[in-house]
């Protein structure tokens, strides 16, 4: 599967966006090296308790057994229609990292469909490890 499919299912993960506060949609898809993808979208709650739509793909992996992963493409925006170049969070960085190899590709999408690789190590190059 290449990276334009995943954009597909990142752009319909999008669509399930719960983010009434922000107004922020964000769609994810995760590909784990045995070929299945897992999608996510933010979910925004009152107060803090919102989650990312790139942790609610990998919770989503790691709770179904996956443990060797891909890449991940993210796309987000205001509108699906005009996608902004959507970095993961300081959260999500740390998150990644606990779970990927320091090569690990993360792919955005701008509203032109360009796609721009990115990797875990270079977003986040001094993690927090014990
Ligand atoms: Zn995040």
């Amino acid at each position: 599967m290449d990276i334009k499919d995943l954009v597909k299912y990142a752009k319909e993960a999008m669509q399930n966006s719960y983010s009434p506060y922000s107004k922020y949609k964000v769609g994810t898809a995760l590909i784990c090296k045995n070929g299945k993808v897992y999608t996510g979208c933010n979910v925004e709650n009152h107060g803090i308790m919102s989650i990312c739509a790139e942790r609610v793909a990998f919770t989503k992996a790691i709770s179904e057994g996956e443990k060797e992963f891909d890449f991940i493409v993210i796309c987000g925006g205001y509108d699906i229609n005009n996608l902004e170049e959507c970095l993961p969070c300081g959260y999500c960085r740390q998150f990644i990292s606990e779970f990927v190899s320091s090569d690990f590709k993360i792919y955005t999408v701008d509203n032109k469909e360009n796609i721009k690789e990115y990797k875990i190590k270079d977003l986040l190059p001094y993690s927090f490890k014990i």
